[in-house]
């Protein structure tokens, strides 16, 4: 790429632009025994316990891998053997889960809901009453496959009143949107290195409830995956059990650094919720319409209805990518769409540029 060509523009559910200071840290060695790689991982876990605001109840379990490891792990490590799981999905990550599920052989019901509807408290509520059997609810903050909020506030409160557990897939949420693992009894919250934390991708992480940790030893039939026995060997020896991702770890702990500096959670959600208002002021402009009504949209990513011809999605697409700027296909079952994210380290010069190029492209 030449020197002053634009900077690329990740407008995707991940990986996502990140800013040249955390970029700059890849370039280092580190040894995994190392006294300052051994600080850095502490550091790491209890900073992104208190974003999930479990300080002196949860722990954070750093994995090697994408978010989707984090998740498997959660599910592996924290739901007994015996447990029953709910899954409340309205999109392919819930979906996801239920495949984790299957493959792992732990028992689960699935409650769907179509990819446009919340998931429903008060559905949950009768689920819960009519089954005593049910362990553990899972479900995700923000559905990225359409960009969907779900209701978790609401969700915890019902399954804390029944007593079972919840898991939440808080990935592209998670240091955007405020959580209190704590407040919400919460049992763990999965995210990852590369979304709202705009670190690069390779860390996935879990942030557990420490009370309930202590008794999943033996849970996991995954040896890499064990979140129990990883949090273990942070206790023993504050090392990871098997290779650290170095550069990934030390970049998050660089991104982390930036995330304070800009204020945390507030501040970053903030940032996204303008960018995600210029996004959709913006295209509808252009004449493209939302999938989700505004208020069942989170300010993580938008997915946009293919309107048809004369507009086709790959000359589009191709368009963008040749302007340096990335979106994303749509994941919906039914509808065509693409989607635009609105996360990661871009500004509103970087959201007004892509406005431009996509203007351009379909006044031609
Ligand atoms: C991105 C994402 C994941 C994990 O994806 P990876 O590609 O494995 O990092 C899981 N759930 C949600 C809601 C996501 O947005």
């Amino acid at each position: 790429m030449h020197a002053d060509a634009p900077r690329r523009l990740l407008l995707t559910p991940g990986p996502l632009t990140t800013s040249d200071p955390t970029r700059a840290v890849l370039d280092r060695d580190w040894g995994s025994r190392d006294t300052d790689f051994i600080e850095l991982t502490t550091r790491l876990r209890l900073r992104l316990t208190a974003i999930a605001g479990g300080t002196g109840t949860h722990e954070t379990v750093l994995l090697p891998g994408s978010g989707t490891f984090a998740v498997e792990a959660a599910l592996q490590s924290l739901v007994p053997r015996d447990g029953l799981v709910l899954l409340l999905v309205n999109g392919a990550y819930g979906r996801r889960m239920a495949e984790m599920l299957r493959r792992i052989g732990r028992l689960h019901v699935v409650r769907e809901w179509a990819e446009d509807e919340q998931v429903d408290a008060g559905e949950l509520d009768r689920m819960l009453m009519a089954d005593a059997s049910i362990t553990d609810v899972a479900v995700v903050h923000c559905e990225t496959t359409s960009g969907l909020l779900n209701p978790i506030e609401a969700v915890a409160a019902v399954v804390n009143r029944h007593g079972r557990r919840m898991l939440v897939d808080a990935m592209s949420s998670f240091g955007a949107l405020p959580i209190d693992a704590s407040a919400m009894h919460l049992t763990a919250v999965m995210a990852s290195s590369n979304k709202g934390l705009e670190g690069v991708p390779g860390v996935g992480f879990v942030v557990v409830d420490s009370a309930h940790l202590a008794g999943c030893a033996g849970n996991s039939t995954s040896l890499s995956l064990d979140l129990y026995d990883q949090a273990e060997g942070f206790r023993r020896n504050g090392q990871w059990r098997f290779t650290p991702p170095v550069q990934v770890a030390a970049a998050l702990d660089a991104a982390l650094d930036q995330f304070d500096a800009e204020g945390g959670v507030a501040a970053r959600g903030a940032r996204y919720r303008r960018l995600h208002a210029m996004l959709v002021d913006g295209m509808r402009t252009l004449g493209f319409e939302t999938y989700l009504s505004p208020e069942l949209q989170a300010p993580i990513i938008v997915t946009f209805k293919d309107p048809g011809p004369p507009f086709e999605f790959e000359p589009f697409y191709d368009a963008l990518q040749r302007a340096g700027i990335v979106i994303y296909p749509g994941k919906l079952t039914r509808a065509p769409s693409f989607r635009i994210g609105c996360i990661g380290a871009i500004t509103e010069d970087d959201m007004r540029r892509a406005l431009t190029v996509i203007g351009q492209h379909c006044r031609q």
